[in-house]
């Protein structure tokens, strides 16, 4: 079985599209780790894509709750929570309902785990090896998925009892970088963001599980940013979150 692995789409039309361009043929089943929404400026077209994919496991991200009212604003910084509240306005009443029936993480699939932020705390942001130690300890959990940081990467725990960063090192403009997985070490798998990297790289990231061959693939892919930051600018989103889409951050 194959896995495409997704996470913080955010609204991202033409990122969603390049990737599922890119990974076509190369997987048999989709895994999100939240954030459908949020940022961007086609929160239903992004919705309605990731329904379609049918995905075997889905867990919702910050940007999803706030969408639909589950989560106090006052956790967002301004720029998020205006995008937020405009998010709310556009979203169908059918998107709206998906939305909100996304399940809280972590969940379990098959001898993995599907999280937004880490295995403790769906809100909690893994951005360093210290942060990531809690949820790399527990053994119960030897190879899971996370979003939430838009840092594609990750941490592993090896099985000399020591941890250490993962970095796909595609930041040169490599389109893909592969990690053979020991199953004796424990792995927490950002897959990177598909709509708002935030890794100075600004190619919509992903990747792919392949679980037969104990591979995950990490890549990379252009998309046009021009055509989403146009649209977020006559949509009247903040000209910042426009602008970080070139910088990849
Ligand atoms: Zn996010």
């Amino acid at each position: 079985m194959r896995f495409l692995i997704l996470a913080d789409i955010h609204a991202n039309l033409e990122a969603l599209e390049a990737v599922l361009e890119r990974a076509r043929g190369q997987f048999d089943q989709v895994i999100c780790c939240g954030d459908l929404v949020g940022y961007g400026p086609d929160p239903n077209q992004v919705t309605e894509a990731v329904r379609q994919l049918e995905p075997a496991l889905m867990v919702r991200g910050n940007h999803d709750k706030a969408a639909v009212g589950l989560t106090d604003l006052s956790w967002f910084n301004p720029l998020a929570g205006s995008a937020v509240l405009w998010t709310r306005a556009q979203l169908s009443e059918e998107n709206r309902r998906y939305l909100q029936a996304m399940p809280r993480g972590p969940v379990e699939g098959d001898g993995f785990t599907v999280a937004h932020g880490s295995l403790l705390d769906e809100d909690q942001y893994l951005l360093n090896l210290e942060d990531a130690l809690q949820s790399l300890s527990l053994p119960a959990h030897r190879l899971t998925f996370f979003g939430h940081t838009h840092v594609q990467g990750g941490f592993t725990w090896f099985k000399e009892q020591r941890a250490g960063p993962l970095d796909p090192g595609l930041r040169k403009g490599a389109a893909e970088s592969r990690l053979a997985l020991d199953s004796e070490n424990r792995y927490l798998i950002n897959p990177g963001s598909v709509g708002q990297p935030r890794d100075d790289d600004p190619r919509a990231a992903f990747a792919v599980y392949d679980q037969t061959r104990a591979l995950v693939t990490y890549m990379r892919v252009e998309y046009p940013v021009g055509r989403t930051q146009q649209k977020m600018r006559e949509a009247g989103l903040p000209p910042y979150l426009a602008d970080r889409l070139r910088q990849g951050w």
